[in-house]
């Protein structure tokens, strides 16, 4: 029954993240379970693969190289060509050629793996209880990378000198640890340490002693892979408050470390998609609903529906969490909220010592700051709130090639942008450009990503706003052109990019504050764009922000505006809701207002929740960013009368806009009826999404498009985005969200720089 088969042989060119990651020895199981004979070599463009035999099973394994490809490895594309069959013996790897330039991707730092685990807690293992244990599929990379090529001596690993056991496995291609550069043992590796707030060492089993201070309520700082975290029990409230107290932190939620994904069932509502993200390699913070009256203290997250929980994802964590003695620890960054991380254990003890008791260090030095990702699964689909740790510096794949651009994000949030080819790579997050201390890490994590990545930008992507400091550092980058790039431009093209879409888009961005090309503070807006151009086709009605910046820590002032511009008359009247505050300071913003003294205007969605929830009580003053807006729809319920609020449109010249007065009005009338917060908010939320939907169709009617983007930090609020997108899908339209990036400025860098290639490809 003869099928005839036939001997080829084949080149198979392999892209992406396929160096240091096992891919050699995958293709080489390969090509044993498929019969072939060739040889396998890492190239400068990745890995290249000669197979020769059947010519079906050939077709096999080009299948299952992709398929089954090591966890780390990232497969971006796979080329196959003919070449001539000649005889050979047998599959080998061949060593790369001595000093040639290694042009490859570098993967994340990924949580310890399975089998690791598994050696960690098995007392015959000869890397028992130690805790740097890692191999080929786990373990820290981008954190200890201080250079390319991607080999130990470029790696705070050159520190160690591998003992001949190591060396043995390291230098074996069948061995799991084939080339894992930061490979250790007991005898050869990293070792901890446990120091008190002076420095000094304490000399007890550093893992015993640490679980028996984080016992009895002390406050520990840990070294992890991109940072140290703060560490408490966090069923312990006093110490839960004293880390507060002392951290100068007082509402913003902590994230919390639990065993297993089963442990986290005890204190939130875990998802299928949850447990997914929970357990990823990844080992992002994931946002859960809470449950109420589950042990955990509740000064971790005041006020907030949903907890921040991860699980253990370096062997120190898991050796703390083995014995069962927490069911849960805080794990807060360590870092003083802007500065950057402290790469050096003395440094960490000059600067944490007022908060920390103890400190668990090591002697790995971290190269780069990676902060914690935080991510959330909504009906399925994951929105990343931050990018860093876990998916730095692994790309983000493009439509098309670009030129070499680096887009310098935005103000808060700020994560920088490198494009080569058909990749973005997005920067860790370096946090709010608001002092020096960021300002430096800023710039470090420019100049080391363009290291790493070995590009040189052939332009500078920046944001329109004349008072970032990303800006002020663009401009004085004399030698390479500079290209400006509108906030909310960069917003949707951002979206456009992740979903591989060219324009033209209907792009409804809804943010807390971008500037605008008439120099007021848009963020409810409305972009007929494409990544060359965008027309503003909508806005939400300008109002002063009295006070300016002032303004966004202090929401009352955006309800005084908002009762000043619904209805001066009854100023005095209705102002008697903002009843907690002096009457002099109202007097003060509403003339500031009145006159638009330091007032500046804005079509700010998220001034625009503000507002709100100032109006109804909720809270007059903020401590961190979007907290009015978070419990403004925390505290949304449903109710019997629904309808939505009344936002009006009125067409000015080729651009609408959104009216606000008689919302305020509708509000204040629900007000005086003693109508529940719950029900004004679910009402805010629904004439919200009904303005933007009508609007959506009207533009649609006029430019005949029908693909919408939604993107902007105020698409983080569920109630929002869920409900507009689903009413825009019932009108038909085809609706994109971000998955791979963060819709608020996080995300801003890929946006700018897809822009920034647009205008160089056009020669404009
Ligand atoms: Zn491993
Ligand atoms: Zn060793
Ligand atoms: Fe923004």
């Amino acid at each position: 029954m003869g099928k005839k088969t036939m001997t080829v042989r084949k080149r198979i060119d392999v892209s992406g993240i396929v160096q240091g990651v096992g891919f050699r020895p995958h293709v080489y199981r390969l090509a044993h379970r498929y019969c072939l004979s060739g040889q396998v070599r890492n190239t400068v463009a990745g890995v290249t693969v000669e197979v020769q035999g059947e010519s079906g099973a050939i077709k096999q394994f080009v299948r299952s190289l992709e398929e089954e490809a090591p966890p780390l490895a990232q497969v971006t594309g796979v080329f196959v060509a003919d070449l001539e069959c000649k005889a050979e013996n047998g599959f080998h790897i061949v060593n790369s050629p001595q000093g040639g330039r290694v042009d490859t991707l570098i993967a994340p730092d990924i949580a310890t793996c399975s089998d690791c685990l598994h050696e960690l807690f098995d007392p015959a293992d000869r890397r028992y209880g130690y805790p740097f244990i890692n191999c080929t599929n786990c373990g820290p990379r981008f954190t200890i990378l201080g250079h390319i090529p991607y080999d130990r001596p470029n790696t705070s690993m050159a520190a160690f000198t591998m003992c001949a056991t190591c060396q043995a496995e390291y230098d074996n291609p069948l061995d799991r640890r084939f080339h894992a550069q930061p490979n250790a043992c007991w005898e050869c590796g990293p070792m901890l340490a446990l120091l008190d707030s002076e420095g000094e060492q304490v000399v007890r089993d550093p893992l015993e002693e640490t679980i028996a201070l984080l016992k009895t309520g002390r406050i520990v700082a840990i070294k992890g892979l991109g940072g140290f975290h703060l560490a408490v029990d966090a069923t312990n409230t006093e110490a839960v408050k004293e880390l507060r107290r002392r951290k100068k932190r007082f509402e913003k939620p902590f994230a919390v470390m639990v065993a297993s994904s089963h442990d986290a069932e005890e204190f939130c509502v875990v998802g299928l998609k949850d447990r997914v993200l929970l357990e990823s390699p990844q080992r992002p913070i994931v946002l859960l609903k809470a449950r109420s009256g589950s042990g955990l203290s509740d000064a971790i997250a005041p006020c907030n529906p949903e907890l921040g929980i991860f699980l253990p994802y370096t062997p120190v964590q898991h050796l703390l969490f083995a014995h069962g003695q927490f069911r849960a620890l805080v794990m807060t960054s360590a870092n003083l909220s802007e500065e950057p991380i402290c790469v050096d254990n003395e440094e960490a003890v000059g600067r944490l010592h007022s908060i920390a008791d103890f400190f668990l260090v090591h002697n790995r030095d971290i190269r780069l700051r990676c902060d914690d990702s935080v991510v959330r699964s909504v009906q399925g689909r994951t929105t990343i709130l931050r990018r860093s740790r876990g998916y730095v510096p692994a790309p983000i794949a493009l439509k098309d090639e670009l030129p070499a651009i680096l887009a310098v994000g935005g103000e808060l949030k700020n994560a920088i942008c490198l494009t080569k080819g058909r990749n973005a790579f997005l920067g860790q997050h370096v946090g709010d450009l608001e002092n020096l201390a960021a300002y430096s890490f800023f710039r470090e994590s420019i100049a080391h990503l363009k290291n790493i990545l070995q590009i040189e930008p052939e332009a500078i992507a920046y944001d329109l706003h004349p008072g970032y400091l990303s800006t002020q550092w663009t401009l004085q980058q004399k030698a390479v052109r500079t290209i400006g790039v509108q906030h909310h431009h960069a917003h949707v093209a951002s979206c456009m990019a992740e979903n591989h879409l060219s324009g033209p888009v209907i792009g409804v961005v809804l943010d807390g504050t971008g500037y605008g090309t008439d120099a007021q503070i848009w963020g409810g807006e409305i972009l007929v764009a494409d990544f060359r151009d965008f027309r503003r086709a909508a806005h939400l009605e300008y109002v002063p922000m009295p006070g300016a910046v002032q303004a966004i820590r202090e929401p009352w002032r955006m309800a005084v505006a908002h009762l000043l511009h619904a209805d001066p008359d009854c100023f005095e009247q209705n102002c008697r809701f903002l009843k907690t505050l002096p009457r002099e300071r109202i007097d003060i913003a509403r003339q500031m207002a009145a006159r638009q003294v330091r007032s500046p205007l804005t079509s700010s969605c998220g001034r625009l929740f503000d507002a709100v929830a100032a109006l109804i009580g909720l809270r007059t003053h903020v401590s961190f960013e979007a907290q009015a807006a978070m419990e403004l729809e925390a505290c949304c319920e449903d109710a019997v009368e629904d309808s939505p609020y009344t936002l009006t449109i009125r067409k000015e010249d080729d651009c609408f806009s959104i009216g606000t007065a008689r919302l305020f009005q509708e509000i204040l009338d629900d007000l005086y009826e003693g109508v529940p917060k719950g029900t004004i908010s679910l009402r805010f939320h629904k004439g919200l999404i009904a303005v933007f939907a009508n609007l959506v169709q009207q533009i649609s009617r006029e430019t005949g498009i029908r693909q919408v983007c939604l993107s902007g930090g105020c698409f983080l609020n569920l109630r929002l985005s869920v409900g507009l997108e689903e009413k825009l899908k019932l009108l038909g339209f085809k609706v994109f969200t971000q998955s791979q990036v963060p819709p608020g400025d996080g995300g801003l860098g890929l946006g700018q720089a897809v822009i920034a290639a647009h205008h160089i490809h056009q020669g404009l």
